[in-house]
């Protein structure tokens, strides 16, 4: 896999305050990222089988419809992948800091008052993704759109003004992959037994097959 080189991107004023909070003021509760990025891509598997189910040729067809979950405890990383429906580069743009959050307005005057609930409304009010600056202190997501002819492309934010995006070169399988680097503080998640902990809390109710570091949960 090679990258061309990264294309730099202001996130919309309002993510850029969303993660300041996000970043800066949230420290109870932050396991939930984990909830949101599972849920991402229960949706994104969920959209990949509705495609299948109606005829639409897809890339990597046999690939199963699963969820991984791989840690990295000496480098304090994690990797999320899935095989769903993916994302093009225009849709990571998009997607992942450009498009208005419709809860985004609502979520910021609720924290306003109660920072210790914060953690709790980012559910509600779905600004899902972005609570993975929790604990990241950088995030990189690699993806291949589910289109046979898409190319992969990369994202990479530390989660302050902007984002880079890049073309990947060579073999990208179908689906998005969240790695993320913890901050020193949240390291404990790159532990396979407190993230296998953290699904039986907030993901019992998935559909797919999880996946952490190759044996299922
Ligand atoms: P929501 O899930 O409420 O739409 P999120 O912030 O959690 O909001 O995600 C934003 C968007 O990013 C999703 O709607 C989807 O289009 C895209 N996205 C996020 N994760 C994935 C993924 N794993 N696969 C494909 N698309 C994704
Ligand atoms: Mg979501």
């Amino acid at each position: 896999m090679s990258a061309t080189a990264g294309e730099t991107h202001e996130f919309r004023a309002e993510i850029r305050k969303l993660l300041d909070i996000i970043t800066h003021s949230i420290y109870t509760n932050r396991e939930i990222f984990l909830r949101e990025l599972v849920s991402n891509a229960s949706d994104a598997l969920d959209k990949l089988r509705f495609e299948q189910s109606r005829g639409t040729t897809v890339a990597d067809p046999d690939a199963p419809l699963e969820i991984r979950i791989t840690t990295d405890k000496e480098a304090g990383r994690i990797t999320i992948a899935d095989t769903g429906c993916g994302m093009t580069r225009d849709e990571l743009i998009d997607h992942l800091g450009t498009i208005a959050k419709s809860g985004t307005e609502a979520f910021m005057r609720s924290v306003a008052d109660n920072k210790d609930a914060a953690s709790n409304l980012i559910g509600r009010f779905g600004v899902g993704f972005y609570s993975v600056f929790m604990v990241a202190d950088k995030v990189a997501v690699t993806s291949r759109s589910f289109a046979p002819d898409a190319a992969a492309a990369r994202w990479i934010s530390d989660g302050s003004g902007s984002f880079t995006v890049e073309d990947v070169e060579g073999d990208v399988p179908r689906g998005a992959s969240i790695e993320i680097t913890l901050k020193e503080e949240a390291k404990e998640y790159a532990d396979p037994e407190r993230i296998k902990a953290v699904l039986r809390t907030h993901s019992n109710f998935i559909s797919f097959p999880i996946l952490v570091d190759g044996e299922k949960t």
